[in-house]
């Protein structure tokens, strides 16, 4: 099977010619992002390896069907950039990786509270410049504040756990239950109820439609004054203006994203030497209390090699017609 890659960073690279030694496909990579612009560099191709931000609408499904493309594999866990129904009206497969490392994002998540609430990145950059004052550097004790969890699937989970470690009273809010953390003594409450009590609110669940804008100005208004918002799910679960609103006013207190809703024009890229054009990200980064990872939380060795044994396992168990060991693993 040939395998065509967008997106292809260095590291892509890397785990995945290491873990296709035992697989032995022919591997193709590019670095742009799959959309219209590129589809005539495809050729011959069994198989489209993508990543988040990469476009599969129903135009470009199309364009690769009549290419006789029969699978889509995406390296990651969101699937909110494929078209699924498209897919399937054309018979193209499309699985992902629905849990490479739940810990390795939801310790991202905590790694942004701690850095948000204890200013060890201002701590390091004033020490080096011989400033040994404490001034504007306090924080506040996770020891027994309320953090609230929306979306306690393989991620939420994780992170929920971690935060009890802390010995925080821990909210979960999801459409479905998971019993594991009621046992540890989480307690399930209304989205509304979540909203009012948490000193810290983290963002698990997936985009859709239902959660498109979960955070925009009615909800925020819901919150505790000086919340600290964490969003590293998807960008398009906060409605990005209401939050600057909620900064401007300081209701929010602090913010820490790993993703943003216009985040494929910017993220994974070096634009240093680049004038961006985007205002509102520009804004963002302008608040002393907000910290922008960009699309970072997933990346540790641990998951790279997840990720790449996985989708690699997925694309044979396709081909082979085999069962999936994790039936999650396949959208369509
Ligand atoms: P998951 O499918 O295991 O869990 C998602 C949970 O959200 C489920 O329990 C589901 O019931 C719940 N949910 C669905 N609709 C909901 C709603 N309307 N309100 C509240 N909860 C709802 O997924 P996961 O592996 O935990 O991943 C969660 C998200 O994290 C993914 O969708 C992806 O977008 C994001 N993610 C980000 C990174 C990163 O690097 N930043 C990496 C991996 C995943």
């Amino acid at each position: 099977m040939k395998i065509t890659f967008f997106s292809t960073k260095p590291y892509d690279k890397e785990f995945f010619d290491k873990v296709n030694k035992d697989f032995n496909f022919e591997l193709e990579y590019f670095e742009t992002h799959l959309g219209p612009h590129i589809l005539n560099v495809i050729e011959h191709s069994d198989a489209v390896c993508a990543f988040v931000n990469d476009t599969l609408n129903a135009e470009v499904l199309e364009s690769l069907s009549k290419k006789g493309m029969k699978y889509i594999a995406l390296r990651c866990a969101g699937f909110n950039n494929v078209d699924l129904e498209a897919a399937k009206r054309l018979g193209i497969r499309v699985s992902r990786v629905p849990a490479y490392s739940p810990e390795a994002v939801a310790e991202h998540a905590m790694a942004m509270i701690l850095t948000l609430n204890r200013k060890t990145h201002k701590a390091y950059n004033r020490v080096r410049e011989q400033n040994f004052s404490l001034n504007g550097l306090m924080g506040f004790n996770l020891y027994q504040k309320t953090i609230g969890v929306i979306g306690t699937g393989n991620i939420g989970t994780a992170f929920a756990k971690i935060a009890k470690g802390f010995g925080a009273k821990i909210l979960a809010y999801d459409i479905t239950e998971n019993q594991e953390l009621k046992d540890l003594g989480i307690e399930y409450v209304s989205m509304d109820e979540l909203l009012s009590q948490s000193d810290i609110i983290s963002l698990h669940c997936p985009l859709m439609d239902a959660t498109h804008h979960l955070i925009n100005k009615e909800s925020i208004s819901k919150m505790k004054e000086n919340v600290m918002l964490i969003n590293t799910s998807r960008g398009g679960l906060i409605d990005t203006k209401a939050v600057i609103d909620g900064l401007k006013s300081k209701h929010i207190g602090y913010l820490g994203i790993d993703v943003y809703e216009q985040e494929e024009k910017l993220f994974f890229r070096d634009l240093s030497h680049t004038i961006i054009e985007d205002d509102t990200i520009q804004r963002l980064m302008s608040f002393p209390n907000v910290l922008v990872t960009a699309h970072q939380a997933f990346f540790t060795e641990e998951a790279l090699h997840q990720i790449a044994t996985s989708t690699l396992t997925s694309l044979s168990n396709f081909e082979a017609n085999n069962e999936f060991e994790n039936p999650n693993a396949v959208l369509v």
